[in-house]
């Protein structure tokens, strides 16, 4: 194969926007690598798909974390997408900026460019509301809010009564409750690679590869010079002239960085890995959102009589063929936002979902998503904005087809024990106001108000679960001796070599990550071209 000006590994939420925008100019040969296969599934397409893809090995890399010892031992599941467009492809639609702080943080972390202020027309760059118009980017939110379930008038009550603010138009950034913004277009998922990858396949100077599943990268004098993949059973190698951009995601790019020997070296010496460089910070730093959902039984019909019942399929199944619209064009998340758990709190330390449908059902420890509960019935959950646990992922072996070791530490650290009960005493709080009393058919299955904190924190570890928010495990900072990558994302000590996804966070942001990993392949672009110039 002829040399690439740019390779870009994986392709999902930040691969896609780094494909579009290094091809844009046509001056450059841009080659993207996806192991998995492509989007045209009705599955993907359907937003309430993410139901059905949430166990599906063909387009998801289902991954589980080892033993958690702040559970007791428990694994937790992980899906990640294995597709173009990666977990956007799969993931639950929820587009949310999180809070200013949160990049704020980046920025004080000594991470110049990345303050919010700097930030926000990147944003503002990627996102649309008007799909009609032409001259707008291509990924399209919309206000879902005339068609979500009745039950939001009562969550918008329960949130008065429980001194939440409520907003009555979707928020995309900073405190509030309201219904969820969605990666949607006329009621299809419009993932990273439906917005951005698309568009740009129709240049000549883009090559998309699916099904390439890479298995290292090569160095020359300490830089990174070539990529080796399965291609069809067989290896490939192909030469970067410019830059390798590393985009496999929270757990594919530390991955694939220590398969490469850029690791901890006495890990990587142990399993007879030759050594590029000593980084002993690749893999660590794991950051994600935990969170847990109380279950209420309703007096009102919710989406559990619609998706339980076939007559409530046939008829969202026909409304959402003939207009597109209905429960099937929604996300499971219909509202939600950023809270304070208590007074005094100098910003919102929780994010809370407030879901007109209830599910508990497990199989093989894995939650049941397109099982509805069999009463009328719905969620209110939450988790924790900035927890403090990290985690890790390491690799096993030099088998890049053998999943990495995650160990997620969820509840690990002491204050994200102590949030944990004060956020479930909000959800307490919001228990006994009379908006929520008034659409209650029985007591909660969760009665928090006779539960003790030890209980509480017990229920949490036994029922908790990933938000699926991984980040952090290249983390950008500006000392090789606490970071992986630079503030423009080059890893520390090589040459030719950025990781650009959500493995570079400094720190978790406050909300759902897809909007915060887009965003910053988008910046990624901007550093790259400049310093391509
Ligand atoms: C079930 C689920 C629900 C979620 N819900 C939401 C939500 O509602 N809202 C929200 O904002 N966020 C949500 N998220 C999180 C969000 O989607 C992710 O944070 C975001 O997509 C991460 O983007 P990324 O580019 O870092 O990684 P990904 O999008 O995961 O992309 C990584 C890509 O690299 C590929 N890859 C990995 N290893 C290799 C290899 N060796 N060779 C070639 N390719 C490789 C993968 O197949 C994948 O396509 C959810 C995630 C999941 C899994």
């Amino acid at each position: 194969m002829q040399p690439f000006d740019y390779i870009i590994i994986g392709g999902g939420s930040a691969g896609c926007v780094l494909a579009d925008r290094l091809s844009a100019s046509g001056r450059h040969r841009v080659l993207m690598l996806e192991a998995g296969p492509t989007d045209r599934r009705f599955w993907v397409r359907v937003p309430i798909g993410y139901g059905v893809l949430f166990h599906q090995k063909a387009v998801n890399w289902m991954y589980q974390t080892d033993p958690e010892p702040g559970l007791d031992g428990r694994s937790v599941y992980h899906p990640r997408g294995k597709l173009l467009g990666g977990s956007s492809s799969i993931n639950a639609l929820v587009y949310h900026r999180g809070q200013a702080g949160d990049y704020d943080d980046w920025a004080a972390a000594g991470n110049k460019g990345w303050d919010y202020e700097s930030l926000r027309s990147t944003f503002d760059a990627i996102e649309t509301h008007n799909p009609a118009d032409p001259e707008a980017p291509h990924l399209t939110l919309t206000d879902n809010t005339a068609d979500c379930h009745p039950l939001g008038s009562d969550f918008a009550n329960v949130c008065h009564q429980g001194q939440l603010p409520w907003r009555e138009t979707p928020l995309r950034e900073g405190e509030g409750v309201s219904s969820y913004l969605t990666t949607t277009r006329n009621g299809m998922r419009c993932s990273s690679a439906v917005a951005f990858l698309a568009p740009a396949m129709k240049r000549s100077n883009l090559q998309v590869v699916t099904g390439a599943h890479v298995t290292g990268i090569g160095f020359e004098d300490g830089r990174a010079s070539k990529v080796t993949y399965r291609h069809r059973g067989k290896p490939v190698t192909v030469q970067a002239n410019a830059e390798i951009l590393l985009a496999a995601g929270a757990v594919g790019s530390p991955q694939l960085l220590q398969l490469s020997g850029v690791g901890d070296s006495k890990h990587l010496r142990n399993l007879g890995i030759d050594v590029t460089l000593d980084q002993p910070h690749v893999g660590q730093h794991l950051q994600d959102h935990y969170g847990i959902n109380y279950i209420f039984k309703a007096r009102q019909k919710t989406l559990n009589d619609i998706f339980g019942k076939w007559q409530g399929r046939i008829m969202a199944g026909l409304r959402y063929v003939l207009t597109r619209r209905g429960p099937l064009a929604l996300s499971v998340n219909q509202f939600g936002g950023l809270v304070h758990s208590r007074p005094g709190l100098d910003r919102p330390d929780t994010q809370i979902y407030l879901n007109p449908m209830s599910y508990q059902s497990f199989y093989k420890g894995r939650r049941r998503m397109m099982k509805p509960d069999a009463f009328s019935g719905f969620i209110i959950g939450f988790n924790s904005c900035r927890p403090k646990s990290e985690g890790s992922i390491s690799i096993r072996s030099t088998r890049s087809d053998e999943a990495p070791c995650i160990q997620g530490n969820y509840l690990t650290h002491k204050d994200d024990i102590s949030e944990g009960i004060a956020m479930a005493r909000l959800v307490e709080r919001l228990q006994e106001t009379p908006a929520l009393q008034h659409v209650l058919a029985d007591t909660p299955l969760t009665p928090l108000s006779q539960m003790s904190d030890e209980e509480v924190v017990h229920d949490l570890k036994e029922r908790g679960g990933t938000v699926f928010h991984l980040c952090g495990t290249c983390r950008m900072g500006t000392s090789p001796r606490t970071s992986v990558v630079d503030s423009r994302l080059r890893v520390h000590g090589l040459r030719g070599l950025r990781v650009c996804d959500a493995s570079v966070f400094p720190n978790i942001t406050s909300a759902n990550t897809n909007a915060p990993t887009m965003m910053l392949a988008h910046r990624a672009a901007d550093l790259i071209l400049e310093d391509t110039a």
